[in-house]
């Protein structure tokens, strides 16, 4: 590990002055910073912890809506009972990652930023990452793509969005608020993640020192009829090949209101509005899902490892919409 000096700021303020500053980064619960650090990914000047600087609340206001603190532990919203009644493709989501020991330690703020698997980026032997190097190349391009995106690429990085819950919270319209110098700012989380282009090494569109503090999720009858349905190659600690987030709300037979995305193949968590349209005003029939999954996979782009995505994005999407269809 290369040295550095931890911060460890009195209250949010100090927090955002002291990460905005070049070369420095934040830690909340670690499981994924102390990753990159050990492996020499990332070699930041200063450390700033968060630890009991954030609040970590879980709450459901009188109206309905969901408010998760940035420093809210994976662990607590997934055994929250208001979360896993009203927002169950949230609890889903969580229970799916990660293993237990993570999640009791991981922040939600944490989890949106956590960083992209691409085995090349995690590798400190392999040099060719525009991600870490700018300008440096893509040793992915021709390389193992089994687990790589196939939607939002760029010429410059095919890296996969890895956050199951973004996913979830992406097919519920979450927005996300963040302070920095500058103050308070709300955004959509969609509006958070940027698209690799030609700067895959800027991920968000985060000012310097910009922290998430709390994760605002609004109540609808989809929400409450939702679940996550996530593909990977082990049952339990691995990351999604392919994943979709459902909400629909159903009535007399028919979907009045539908909340789609899907991961493990997006640059970012990936919302599906053309499939959202192809569902409203439908009736929830297993001929609506196959038809609206058509459209999960336009504009996809593969490789020689990832070919089999898109045929298994669709398969993972109308299975979803079977349960949530079923349910309704
Ligand atoms: C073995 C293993 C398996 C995993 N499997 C999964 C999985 O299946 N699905 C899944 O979704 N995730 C998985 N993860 C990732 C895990 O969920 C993340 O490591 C965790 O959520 C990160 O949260 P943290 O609080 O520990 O963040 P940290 O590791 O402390 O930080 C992560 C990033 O977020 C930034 N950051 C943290 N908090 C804030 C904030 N409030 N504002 C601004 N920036 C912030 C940090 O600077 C850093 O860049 C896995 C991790 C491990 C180690
Ligand atoms: S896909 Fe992106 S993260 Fe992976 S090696 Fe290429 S540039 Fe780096």
């Amino acid at each position: 590990m290369y040295p550095f000096i931890l911060e460890r700021p009195r209250d949010v303020a100090a927090a955002t002055r002291l990460g905005s500053a070049d070369s420095a980064v934040y830690i909340a619960g670690g499981t994924d910073m102390m990753q990159l650090l050990t492996d020499e990914i990332l070699h930041p000047d200063h450390l700033v912890a968060l630890d009991g600087l954030l609040d970590a609340r879980i709450e459901v206001t009188p109206d309905g809506t969901l408010r998760l603190g940035g420093a809210a532990r994976m662990s607590d919203i997934a055994d929250d009972p208001d979360v896993a009644a009203v927002f169950p493709v949230v609890a889903e989501a969580l229970l799916l990652s990660a293993s237990g020991q993570v999640r009791n330690m991981a922040s939600i703020g944490g989890n949106l930023l956590q960083r992209t698997r691409c085995p090349y980026f995690r590798d400190p032997g392999v040099h060719a990452c525009n991600k870490r190097y700018p300008g440096a190349g893509c040793a992915a391009m021709d390389g193992a793509t089994r687990t790589l995106a196939v939607l939002g690429t760029s010429p410059h990085c095919i890296a996969t969005s890895a956050s199951d819950v973004a996913v979830a919270l992406m097919a519920l319209s979450a927005q996300v608020h963040v302070l920095g110098a500058h103050g308070e700012r709300v955004l959509a989380l969609d509006e958070l993640y940027r698209l690799p282009g030609d700067t895959p090494q800027i991920e968000t569109v985060l000012e310097p020192g910009e922290l998430i503090t709390s994760v605002v999720v609004p109540p609808t009858p989809a929400a409450r009829n939702s679940s996550y349905l996530k593909v990977r190659d082990r049952v339990s600690f691995e990351f999604a090949l392919t994943s979709a987030a459902v909400g629909l709300d159903v009535a007399d037979g028919v979907i009045r209101a539908a909340g789609v995305a899907m991961g493990g193949v997006g640059t970012k968590p990936w919302r599906m509005p053309l499939v959202e349209e192809a569902l409203i005003g439908r009736p929830a029939t297993a001929q609506t899902y196959r038809d609206a999954a058509q459209h999960a996979t336009e504009g996809a782009v593969t490789r020689e490892g990832n070919r089999f995505k898109p045929e298994l994005m669709k398969r993972t999407l109308v299975r979803a919409l079977h349960v949530v269809g079923g349910r309704a």
